[in-house]
């Protein structure tokens, strides 16, 4: 790790053309001067022994975990931990291939069947990761001639799924229901339009007004598309997301979302009641050029979603959770990324990075592991603590994490 820590000398090739490194100096130099400060690399932390969804050992010490997306606490789940491993005695280690070839076991399908019992729609395709679920459906779906109009805040999953496809970019203001609007407008007639949007945006945990948005896409003649990211199995009567909580799961054409949050283990999949939405399997090359999920992972993931759909009570505490750490933060004095909690996302907002790496540090002694976020990931250059809680925190370790945020934000003058 010195090694990356340290700007390089130029490098002279024998051509005299640059070294094609050079262009992270200013990067490199960024987290030289950093970690020259004495603060711990914010980016390196190694959980060194997981003891639950909300209790991990980091540097020897105990520590409670609050940046994980582990929002239901299906990590430790016995029925899914059983699940996986009957799966890997049943069907050995991977599939060590591609969906269209030897990569479909039973489980995929099982897995398969189970989002769309969970979303109570026709289909479902299961990638390896939520990224390729985004970067396959958005390159597929919109092509030469078609135009995306996407929030300007989107996942990098999204931004990078419309770079690899052909169709015209429209980004537009954050959760801006009129600028959105304008952008459909100028588009011209007859070219297909695609609106990407998320129920959850990650960074500052705020929703998006999707009921509003809809209706003006759909009025526009546009198809939908919304991330669901940081709101499945959580937000909504069934835990199926924000579209779901406002009412309007029907009029969303595409639906994106992860194995890797509230599902507790990896994978990504799309589910949709379009009826010609089985060709994307042979057409969608994030799905088609890659191997498939190991079979003990679908096995895992199948048997969450199917507890998910009967999971009121947890979604219940996770919501009080939400509320006991927004408030508590907001009465100690901390910015935070919402007025009130939207989601389980509860993000603190730091005055720059360096007192934001201070803080995150001083949060780390006091036992508690938090996310640092900076630029590019951030809006607006922002420095952001994001606090993601799970429904596993029992009240009294909310009351322990508030503790350490006054103790932490007192001795490092942020409060
Ligand atoms: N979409 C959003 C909004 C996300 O936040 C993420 C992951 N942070 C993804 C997609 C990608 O999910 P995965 O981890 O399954 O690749």
């Amino acid at each position: 790790s010195e090694a990356i820590n340290q700007p390089a000398p130029p490098l002279d090739t024998a051509a005299g053309a640059p070294d094609l490194f050079s262009r992270f100096d200013p990067l490199i130099q960024m987290r030289a001067d950093l970690l020259a400060s004495g603060v711990e690399d914010p980016f390196g932390l190694v959980m060194e022994r997981v003891c639950s969804p909300t209790v991990a050992i980091c540097n020897g010490r105990e520590t409670i975990l609050l940046g994980t997306y582990n929002y239901m606490g299906m990590t430790f789940d016995p029925d899914v931990i059983e699940a996986g491993r009957q799966a890997l005695t049943d069907f050995g280690s991977g599939t060590t291939g591609s969906r269209v070839l030897n990569g479909t076991y039973l489980g995929h399908k099982q897995v398969e069947q189970a989002l769309c019992d969970f979303y109570d729609m026709q289909h479902a395709m299961v990638f390896s990761t939520g990224y390729q679920a985004n970067l396959g459906i958005i390159s597929t779906i919109a092509g030469k001639g078609d135009y995306i109009v996407l929030d300007i805040d989107s996942h990098a999953s999204i931004w990078d799924g419309c770079k690899m496809g052909d169709a015209e970019v429209v980004p537009f203001r954050h959760n801006d229901i009129e600028a959105m609007e304008k952008r459909l407008k100028r588009i011209p007639e007859g070219a297909g339009k695609l609106v990407v949007l998320e129920g959850v945006y990650s960074m500052l945990g705020d929703i998006a007004p999707l009921r509003q948005m809809i209706a003006v896409a759909k009025a526009n003649g546009a198809m939908v598309l919304v991330d669901e990211a940081h709101s499945m199995g959580f937000i909504g009567p069934n835990g199926r997301g924000v579209a779901e909580d406002q009412g309007v799961l029907d009029q969303v054409d595409f639906v994106i979302g992860t194995f890797s949050k509230s599902v507790g283990t990896v994978g990504g999949f799309c589910v949709s009641n379009h009826p010609k939405f089985e060709i994307l399997r042979l057409v969608c090359r994030p799905y088609v050029f890659t191997a498939s999920l190991p079979p003990s992972v679908v096995a895992t993931a199948y048997t969450s979603i199917r507890k998910l759909m009967h999971a009121g009570n947890k979604r219940a505490h996770l919501w009080e959770n939400s509320r006991t750490l927004h408030k508590g933060l907001k009465d100690a004095g901390f910015q935070l990324g919402t007025q009130e909690p939207q989601s389980a996302i509860i993000s603190v907002i730091m005055p720059d990075l360096e007192r934001g790496a201070a803080m995150w540090e001083a949060l780390l002694h006091e036992g508690l592991y938090v996310n640092l976020a900076r630029p590019p990931a951030t809006p607006a250059n922002m420095t952001l603590l994001r606090c993601s809680l799970c429904a596993e925190h029992s009240a009294e370790q909310v009351g322990q994490i508030i503790g350490m945020f006054e103790r932490a934000g007192k001795a490092t003058g942020i409060i």
